[in-house]
Parts: C-alpha cells; structure tokens; sequence
C-alpha cells in the first residue's frame, strides 16, 4: 500500500525548521495572489506550461503536486510566491522551504521528461511594483534525486506509522458496533440516511427532532462507511462550543462502546482513532500580550525545531481536546494553537466551529484541497448555518474607528489615509437618507482603501512597532472588506448608514458589504467535499437552506419522524390575540391573564419568550403587578455566564414560576429542561424579523432572486425561531407539556404548514 503526501506536506514536514514567524505576509488578499501568479505566466513565452501536475515515488511514498510554472525552452522550472514589503524580510526558513519544494517540482520534472539537468528557480512576484525578483540555480538530475530522497527519508518513518495507523483505524471501523443496545426511534433512519449518503457521495439535509441521539446517528455511520469509501478525514462542525461538547462525548461513546456491553478490548481496538478539537485562537494563545513571532513569544521561537517531538507525542494521545492538546504542547514548549493546525493532517475526526470549513480563508477547505482529501463534513444545529455564513461573507467599516486609526497612524501613512477619508465622504455626499442602499461601491473608493492597505502592509513588516491596534483593527476590516468587495454581486449589498454624532454634529458614515444569499460561497465547499449531512431539528422549508446555502439540486432531505405523541402536548392556538406592532399595547392584557391561566390550570415551571426585550418587560411589569403571587425571573440584555446558569436553574423538579425570555435568545435554544424542569411555554409573536429598511432591500431582494421576498426574509426565519423555543418543553418521551402560541396568524394555513406535523393544534 503506498502512502500519498502532497509536496508542500513532505517540505514543511522534513525542511521546516526555526521559528513559528507570520510577520511576513504574502499578498493581502487571495485575488491579489492569483493574479500576481497570472501576470508572472502572461509574461512568459507561448510554450511556457503553468500549474504542471508531477508525481513521483520513493519506495512507498507517492510525492504529488502541481508546480506553478516550467519553461521547456530555458528548461527552468518555477516556483512563484507573491508578496508584498521588503523581501529581505522574509525569514530564512520560509526561504528555505520554499528550496525545497522547488528543488522537488525540478526532480519530478526531471524525471517525468528524461532530464539529466534543469533550472530550478524562485520567483518573488511583488504584488504592489509588480516586479519579479528571481534566483535561480542549475541542478543535476542526480543531485535533485538526492536531495528528493534525503526529504523523504526523513519523512519515511511517519509515512510507515501512518499507512499503519490507517490500517489498524480502518479494521477498527470496519468491525465498528453501535454503541447501544437499540436505536431509538427515529435513529435508525437517520443514521441509515447519513451512511447511505456517504456510500454514494450524495449530500443529505436532516431534519431530526430533539431526543433521538442525532450526534451519535450521524458520527457512528461515517465512521463505518469511512473504511470502504476511502474517507480520510471526518470534520465535525458546530455552531456553539456545546455541539463540540457533545461530539467529543458521542465519539467517546463509541470509541469505548460500553453500553452495548463491550469489553474493554473492543475500546482498546478502538484506540487508532484520532480525534482533534479546533480550538479559536483567542482561546489557545497562552500569551495574549505578545505576538506571534519567535523574537516576542517564546512558544513560537524554535517552534519547527520541536515540533516533531510534539506532533509524535500528540498522535499517541489519540484524544486531543483542548485540556490534553495544551498539556502536550506546554511540555513541548509550542504553541498550542499552532500545533493543533499541525495536528488537522494528521487527524481522522476533526470537531470544531462552522468557520474552519466555510468561511472566506477556511483552513479545513484550504488543506482539503492541497491534500486533495476525502473528507465527509457534519453540520451540526444547521438552521445557524444561514445567519452564520452570512456573517462570513460581510463586512463592516466604521468612520468613527477609522478616525481613531488615522489619528494613531504615522507620517508615512498619511498621504493614503487622507485619500480613504476624501473618498469615504465622497462616498455618502449626496446621500439624503439615514440609510441607503447602493448598487455598486465606488472605485475610487476601494483603489483608495486597497492602497492604504498596501501602505499598512508594508509598514507592518518593516516597522511593527508603529502600528497601533487601532491602526491594525483598522487594516484587517480593511483588507476583508476589499477582499468582498473583488468578488461583490448580486448575492449582496452594498448600503451606508450616515449619523451624525456628538456635540459638534460630525458625521459618521458605517459602510457595510451585506451577505444576503450565501450561496455562492458555499457552493465550492459543497463540491469539494465527498458527502456533507446538515442536521438540525428545525430545517424547514428545506428548499429556503438549500437555496440560501447553496447545496447540490441531488441532496437528499429526510424529515425524520418524532418519536414524540400528540398526547405528550397540548397546543393551542391564542386567535383573538394579535401581537402586531400598531396592537401591541392592547395585547398586554390578555397575554398576562392567559399565562395566569395556564398557570392556575397546571402549576408548574413555564418559560414565555417575546420577540424583544420592550415587549417582555411591558407584559412582565404588568404580569407581576396583576398576579404578585407567581414567582417570575427573566432575561436581561447581555447576561454574562453565571447569571444564564442561575436564570435555568430555577427550572428545578418541583419548581413552579414563569421565565421571561427573548426568542431566539440564549433560552430559546440548546436549552435541555425535561419533565418537570419545563412543562409549557408562551410564545408571543411569529419572530419575524423586524421591519426596517435592511430587512425591506433584502426582501427585494429575495423576491428579485427566489421570487419569495416575505417568505425568505420575514416568514421561514421567523418560525425558525417560534419552532425552536417551543422545542424547549418535549424533551423525552415521557414528557409532557403545553404551548400556547399567541397570535392571530399562527391559525392562518401557511403559518401552520411550517409547524411540527406531530403537533394537533387546538
Ligand atoms: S502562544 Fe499566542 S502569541 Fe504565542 S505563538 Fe501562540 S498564538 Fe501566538
């Protein structure tokens, strides 16, 4: 069995050494990159061949890579790197990986087309003169052979482990039993679905209710197709830190397999599977105060010359959560945020955010496809997956921070950052309203911006120190939003929002790139990857996510059925109440003396959400007067940890009293109270998003694109979040519960269709 390794792998692998440095950057954004490598190519002769795609062998490894560029007429092949600043900067270990990934490509080359000799050469293209700085050096095939096999030598003996590593992984999945007796309702069909869309590389979307072991029914099936399928990595992503939580535990669950009555043979066979958790880098670093260089941060200086020692250690942990990964790299003296990107390639199930595979510069999708990996993804809690990818691919610039960065810039920066400040006021001169949406962002605009950021580049790498956070704050918002507006369209808008603040009346203008249709992103991570299973207990209209998101015309969907009764809930309908804006202030009343029936009826612990903070607290006050003697807590704007925990834990077993909470809030969601914890709530209001001028240019233009403006902006969204809140009460199968859902329209049949079909509606 050969092992395959991707070039850059086998060089950072076995020529990287020094220290971790990232002050030298290459070309700020992406589109600057390609196109640096485009002008390079365009200036080269017609029987020049780009991207050339070489593979070679020793002994069992099989090096594969694509090398940017071979002229046959000079017999010289290319390595291209595009950067901007001074390249002496650049560290002396980069330049030397980058040796030897040239010197890699020329043996390849070497060998592919019968050369005794070739020219091996490094071009730096500067992205900002636009000039190419090349070395270059004449090798011998035999000395390139040398140099080829001396690098996978050192690489040899973790490709060994490795090969057997996926050997004893794989016969480990392939006898792989469930770790329970029985599946529950409901667990079969899912986990069935999961495997049956990694069998034929088909994307799935779940919609699976509450309570049925969803984590388990979709990690347990990929593995067990993994073996068969050839799958190399499995990323587990979640939107909030308890998805990664109860991954670990889940994969925990079926690495020892207890339940079922395993022994402990079965967990020890089980032990090959190496599993990682991403942790964000702010959470990671341990020197917050420094920066990531070897002359500031002592875990990043010698970083690569210990690394070996800390990647070997971490692979024998097997289980790297965040506790044991920072506990290797501390006895390793590296930084712990760093290792665990080291430790992706090396990693069979990697849990971490959504960020890691989708977002603009996703590492997960970078390596997937340098390694050209078989990975199949999980998208845990998927209804986040919207608003969250939204998020991605926006981007925001404030005046006010710009001021400050202006102010703390220095001399050198001043002729650009006053061409940015001209050009910002430029931007909203003739703009009468407070908000307005533009069909396009001025060019004069972003050349100004792209050349501050070019400026701050340079400044950065030649003189760090002068560069204040507000300056830096400044730049990253900068350079993310040049790099979305490269790619703008009709996927999103382009809208200023001008104020004018203070004493003296200044205007600030915030300018905002706003991701409406996140598909277009997605849709290449979709393509890239061998199966992807979104789940969520609330993914319907499955047709709203599949647009938005961008998924495949074949993914399958599966509406799992609950293994909830009608029995278990009382639903009822509150028709003579509206909780319209204009009517608001008459719904007050008769919202408190409902809950105060219900109350009276079946005393017990009740959660009632409202679609803002105004609303709960107009009908808490009035509820609190009315009937002084039900106990009632409630949400505050921007509770912090301990006081989330002491708000749920007044839903003890016995408890009686209602919480007052926002929907779509931190209780609306991910929030377990069963049986008598929770045994109703009040949901006031669909949830629609509110109206306002945002919202109205994004129904235009939902209409303009899905023809379903109402729908996509206002209505799915909104019972998204009436249907999650209400899936706080029915946790088990032995609960029971009422929902009183309060408005005129949740009777209308559109409203309806989008509620649970297990629920009978009163
Ligand atoms: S510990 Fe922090 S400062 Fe040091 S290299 Fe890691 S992330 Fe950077």
């Amino acid at each position: 069995m050969s092992y395959v390794v991707a070039v850059r792998t086998l060089c950072e692998f076995a020529a990287k050494t020094g220290d971790l440095d990232l002050r030298f950057t290459p070309a700020p954004t992406a589109q600057q990159g390609i196109a640096g490598h485009g002008t390079v190519v365009a200036r080269r002769g017609k029987y020049y061949e780009a991207e050339v795609s070489l593979s070679g062998f020793y002994k069992q490894l099989r090096v594969r890579g694509r090398a940017d560029g071979y002229d046959p007429g000079y017999k010289r092949v290319e390595e291209i790197k595009t950067y901007r600043g001074d390249l002496h900067a650049l560290p002396d270990n980069h330049r030397q990986l980058h040796w030897a990934q040239a010197k890699v490509y020329g043996w390849l080359l070497c060998q592919s087309r019968g050369l005794k000799e070739i020219k091996v050469a490094l071009v730096y293209f500067d992205i900002g003169t636009q000039k190419e700085t090349m070395l270059t050096e004449l090798y011998t095939a035999d000395a390139l052979e040398l140099h080829f096999d001396q690098l996978c030598e050192r690489f040899m003996a973790w490709a060994e482990q490795e090969t057997q590593h996926r050997l004893t992984r794989d016969a480990a999945l392939t006898s792989l039993a469930f770790p329970h007796a029985g599946f529950r309702p409901g667990q079969r069909h899912l986990a069935e679905s999961v495997y049956k869309s990694a069998v034929s590389g088909r994307h799935l979307m779940a919609q699976a209710p509450t309570g049925i072991g969803k984590t388990v029914a979709t990690i347990f099936p990929l593995l067990k197709a993994s073996p068969a399928q050839k799958i190399d990595k499995i990323f587990f992503l979640a939107a909030k830190t308890p998805g990664r939580s109860l991954a670990l535990e889940s994969i925990a669950l079926i690495r020892a397999g207890r339940d079922a009555g395993k022994d402990e043979e079965q967990g020890a066979a089980m032990q090959p599977l190496r599993v990682l958790e991403l942790i964000a880098g702010d959470k990671a670093c341990e020197h917050p105060d420094k920066a990531c260089h070897g002359a500031s941060c002592p875990l990043a200086q010698g970083f690569y010359d210990r690394l070996p020692a800390a990647r070997q250690a971490a692979v024998q942990a097997v289980v790297l959560d965040q506790q044991s990964l920072r506990t290797i790299a501390l006895a390793h003296e590296v930084c712990p945020y760093y290792l665990s990107q080291e430790l992706v390639r090396w990693s069979d199930v990697v849990v971490g955010d959504y960020n890691y595979y989708f977002d603009i510069s996703a590492m997960l999708y970078g390596l997937t496809l340098e390694n050209d990996w078989r990975v199949a993804v999980l998208v845990d809690e998927a209804h986040n997956m919207v608003e969250r990818a939204r998020k991605m691919y926006s981007a925001e610039l404030e005046q006010s921070s710009f001021r400050l960065a202006r102010k703390s810039a220095p001399k050198a920066l001043k002729t650009a950052l006053d061409r940015v400040q001209r050009q910002w006021s430029e931007l909203y001169r003739e703009q009468k309203a407070e908000y307005q949406v533009y069909h396009a962002i001025a060019e004069k605009f972003l050349f100004a911006l792209q050349q501050a950021g070019t400026d701050i580049t340079d400044l950065m790498t030649e003189e760090p120190e002068a560069v204040s956070p507000e300056l830096q704050r400044f730049y990253f918002d900068a350079m993310q939003f040049s790099k979305l507006a490269e790619v703008f369209g009709e996927h999103s808008m382009f809208d200023i929002t001008r104020e004018t603040r203070g004493a003296n009346g200044r205007i600030q203008a915030r300018l905002c790139i706003r991701n409406i249709v996140p598909a277009p992103f997605l849709k290449q991570r979709f393509a890239s990857a061998h199966a992807v299973t979104l789940f969520s207990a609330t993914l319907g209209p499955h047709h709203f996510y599949s647009d938005m998101l961008g998924l495949p015309d074949d993914t399958a969907w599966i509406d799992v059925e609950s293994p909830f009764h009608a029995q278990q809930l009382s639903v009822r309908i509150a028709k003579s109440i509206s909780t319209r804006y204009q009517q608001r202030a008459h719904s007050l009343s008769p919202i408190v003396d409902l809950i105060a029936r219900q109350y009276a009826e079946t005393p017990g612990n009740y959660l009632a959400f409202f679609s803002s903070f105004d609303y709960l607290q107009q009908v808490s006050q009035l509820f609190a007067e009315r009937y002084p003697d039900i106990v009632i807590w409630q949400q505050s704007r921007g509770m912090d940890e301990g006081a989330k925990h002491d708000f749920l834990a007044r839903f003890n077993v016995g408890g009686q009293g209602i919480g007052f909470a926002v929907l779509g809030g931190a209780f609306a969601e991910g929030v377990d109270l069963p049986g008598e914890r929770l045994i109703g709530a009040f949901i006031a209001t669909l949830g629609l998003p509110q109206v306002n001028p945002v919202n109205e240019e994004m129904r235009l233009r939902m209409d303009a694109i899905f023809g379903a403006g109402y729908d996509y902006t206002y209505l799915y969204p909104g019972l998204q979040k009436v249907v999650q809140a209400a899936g706080r009460v029915i946790r088990t199968q032995q609960d029971r519960g009422y929902i009183h859902l309060i408005d005129d329209r949740f009777a209308r049949a559109d409203v309806r269709a989008l509620l649970p079909t297990w629920w009978q509606l009163h």
